[in-house]
């Protein structure tokens, strides 16, 4: 159908993005093709190692899953977006097709090793999420194409992971936010993932900040070495939310934050987190 119609038409998943589009007039497509009539499209698998997602998968859906539970970083994005009405229609692929810069799912998962399953006509292929998501509102989708699956291998052992978002209130996307997922041998710190949500056109990987802490013990010297680079590496605008100097500062404490309570998830520790409200 999205070849038949062209470029004028659009998917419609959830539409808790393109709803409130088209009533701003922002978005006026020529034909809607609703995703919500084809079966199969809204599951939650996990096969070697892999956790697959169906496109159609609500926010609500991943937040109440167990086995989506097993990668806490994820039930933290879930359990976090917007409200309840949001997450029982949003859904996954919506959000990464979006590509929204202050959403949620896209800087979780590219802390994750995430492939994005895509679909044209009976053609697939699959991108790393890092492929996909091109810039602002913009992805390698072709027109014609879908998102059929995200698939999100499952972090080794002694890897933890935690996100935090910063909201003015719960139905209004984050000021900032910040993603990290550590993996721990002993004491070292094998493997880090840092990705700041909000302050930049898409996520962005503080590489220097992920650098500070791998190879070494977690210890309060490396924290503020990798909070002051992911600092440096936000590129925020100012805007209705809070000045540039403000969400810098903001995305430094949620990195902190965030750092601690994955390390303490990387060590087995259960901890319940939820974003921080004005
Ligand atoms: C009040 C409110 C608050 C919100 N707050 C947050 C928040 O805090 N954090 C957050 O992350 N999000 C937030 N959202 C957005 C929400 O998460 C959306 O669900 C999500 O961004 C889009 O998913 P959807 O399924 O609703 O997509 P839709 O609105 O149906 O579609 C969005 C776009 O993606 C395309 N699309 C949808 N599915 C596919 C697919 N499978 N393949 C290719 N293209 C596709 C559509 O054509 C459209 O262009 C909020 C929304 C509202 C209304």
């Amino acid at each position: 159908m999205l070849s038949e119609f062209g470029e004028d038409a659009k998917l419609l998943a959830g539409g808790q993005s393109l709803i409130p589009l088209m009533k701003l007039r922002y978005a006026n497509p020529s034909h809607l093709v609703d995703l919500n009539f084809i079966s199969g499209m809204s599951y939650i698998k996990e096969e070697n190692e892999v956790l697959c997602l169906g496109a159609l998968t609500r926010h609500a859906e991943i937040e109440a899953s167990t086995a989506c539970a097993k990668i806490p970083i994820l039930h933290d994005c879930a359990a976090g977006i917007a409200d309840v009405q949001v997450r029982n229609r949003g859904t996954i692929a919506g959000s990464l097709a979006e590509a929204d810069p202050s959403g949620d799912w896209a800087t979780v998962l590219m802390t994750l090793e995430t492939q994005v399953g895509c679909q044209k006509g009976k053609g697939n292929r699959q991108l790393q999420l890092a492929d996909f998501i091109k810039d602002a509102y913009t992805t390698a989708l072709a027109h014609d194409e879908l998102v059929s699956e995200v698939m999100v291998k499952t972090p080794p052992k002694g890897s933890g992971g935690a996100y935090l978002a910063f909201k003015r209130s719960a139905p209004v996307y984050p000021t900032a936010s910040a993603a990290v997922q550590l993996t721990m041998e002993g004491e070292i710190c094998k493997d880090a993932a840092i990705v700041l949500g909000c302050v930049g056109l898409t996520g962005i990987k503080a590489r220097d900040a992920e650098a500070a802490l791998r190879g070494q013990q977690i210890t309060e010297k490396t924290i503020a070495v990798a909070v002051e680079s992911a600092r440096a590496a936000a590129d925020p605008q100012s805007d209705m939310r809070g000045s540039a100097d403000y969400k810098r500062t903001l995305v430094g404490s949620l990195v902190k934050r965030a750092i601690d309570v994955a390390l303490r998830r990387a060590r087995g520790e259960q901890v319940e987190v939820s974003h921080i409200y004005a």
